[in-house]
């Protein structure tokens, strides 16, 4: 999508630190970090949100946790823990209308959600 932050990332036409690219994914530094580590995981595809995952989307999002789980190896938080969110409408915090995931750790998290 023409008008999409995260389209333009995957494009690389909006530089970011990337952290991981194949041809269906990408992982990159989220610009406003919320704890030492702090990747934002993408398909490449825009789909706008969780609700837009259709069936044949599933190897896709199956892909992309694994992906996760590696990216928790490498940058370190795979035994210390982390977690993994994606806010989907307004009342879940989603800001940026492409289907992303939050990879998030390297210090304790506060248990409370919302
Ligand atoms: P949301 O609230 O939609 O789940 O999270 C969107 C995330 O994207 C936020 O954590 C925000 O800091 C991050 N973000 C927004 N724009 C950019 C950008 O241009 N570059 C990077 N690297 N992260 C961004
Ligand atoms: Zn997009």
């Amino acid at each position: 999508m023409s008008d999409c932050i995260f389209c333009k990332i995957a494009q690389g036409t909006i530089p970011s630190e990337i952290a991981y690219e194949d041809d269906e994914l990408i992982a990159f530094k989220d610009i406003q970090p919320l704890a030492p580590v702090h990747l934002v995981i993408i398909p490449k595809i825009h789909l706008r949100s969780l609700n837009d995952v259709k069936p044949e989307n599933e190897g896709l999002i199956g892909h992309l946790f694994g992906v996760i789980k590696r990216l928790a190896e490498e940058f370190g938080v795979a035994e210390s823990g982390y977690r993994v969110v994606t806010n989907t409408g307004t009342d879940g915090g989603q800001v940026v209308g492409h289907l992303h995931f939050h990879l998030i750790g390297g210090q304790a998290l506060n248990a409370r959600i919302g």
